[in-house]
């Protein structure tokens, strides 16, 4: 049975992880090949050495079982393209660097992408299509909803709870919560960069500053 595996969006993001994604298969013993899939490209190209090509082409592939990372930023299309996937009966792939650190009784689901010297502690749950970019961290007893993204250097400390489709900036810094208490980042809420949260952030604004305050719609 053969296999094909793909790196969905071929733009800043895609083109981040696919290293990441033949650390895994090579860590895997695995030698299928790896695509591109974007639908900006009307015909089959190379893009950094790897056959590039639509989604209407990469179905057309004779491969038996396909496994695609959606390397996307946009948390809302990502989850628009992990439906179509399904109803395609394609699998999400995750994927995740050599020296990412994985500690004790973790729990992520499928999709994700763990990018260069992640670290993810203990007790942790992590929904579908997560996105940790460069050096970010989850510690102790966090939940993580669907679709969650944290940009480059995300300090997301113990007994934090975010929501689905929030997205963390930058090197934002969030205030550990209690077992108790956890702090929570609302569904759909925007940490900026650099923020330094201190207190529960509401479904859907958008926080920055130190300390992170809510950034008014004009
Ligand atoms: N894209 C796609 N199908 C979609 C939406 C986006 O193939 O339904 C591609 C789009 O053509 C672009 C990439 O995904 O090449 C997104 O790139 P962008 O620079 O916007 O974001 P990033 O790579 O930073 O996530």
């Amino acid at each position: 049975m053969t296999k094909l595996y793909a790196i969905y969006g071929a733009s800043g993001c895609g083109r981040s992880l696919i290293p990441v994604a033949r650390q895994q298969l090579l860590r895997e013993n695995n030698n299928a090949e790896i695509v591109f899939i974007d639908d900006a490209l009307t015909e089959i190209t190379l893009v950094n050495g790897h056959r590039a090509m639509n989604y209407q082409q990469f179905l057309s592939q004779p491969a038996a079982h396909k496994y695609v990372q959606i390397a996307i930023a946009n948390s809302a299309i990502r989850e628009k393209i992990a439906n179509k996937l399904a109803q395609d009966n394609v699998f999400l792939w995750s994927i995740s660097a050599d020296n990412v650190i994985f500690m004790d009784n973790i729990d992520i689901a499928e999709g994700a992408a763990l990018s260069p010297f992640v670290t993810v502690t203990s007790n942790i749950q992590i929904g579908k299509c997560f996105h940790a970019n460069l050096y970010s961290y989850v510690e102790h007893d966090c939940i993580i909803g669907d679709y969650v993204t944290f940009a480059p250097g995300v300090k997301c400390n113990g007994n934090i709870h975010i929501e689905d489709h929030a997205y963390i900036g930058t090197g934002a810094v969030i205030k550990q919560g209690t077992p108790d208490k956890p702090l929570v980042i609302g569904k759909g809420a925007v940490v900026g960069m650099g923020a330094v949260v201190t207190k529960s952030v509401p479904a859907g604004v958008t926080v920055v500053g130190n300390p992170a305050r809510i950034l008014e719609k004009k």
